[in-house]
């Protein structure tokens, strides 16, 4: 049975900005108050995440 684990913060490439999870409202909330709003954020945890553990 494959274990979900969860990113809790993620960091634009692009921008700077920084998100953490939010478990309570189950959202994205910004923490860094950083970068551009209009960015297409390339968020560091795409390239490497893997919803589904190995
Ligand atoms: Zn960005």
């Amino acid at each position: 049975m494959a274990t979900i684990v969860p990113p809790t913060e993620r960091t634009c490439e692009r921008c700077g900005r920084h998100d953490v999870w939010d478990a309570t409202s189950e959202n994205w909330v910004v923490r860094d108050e950083v970068g551009n709003p209009h960015c297409l954020h390339e968020w560091d945890i795409s390239g490497k995440y893997n919803p589904v553990g190995e």
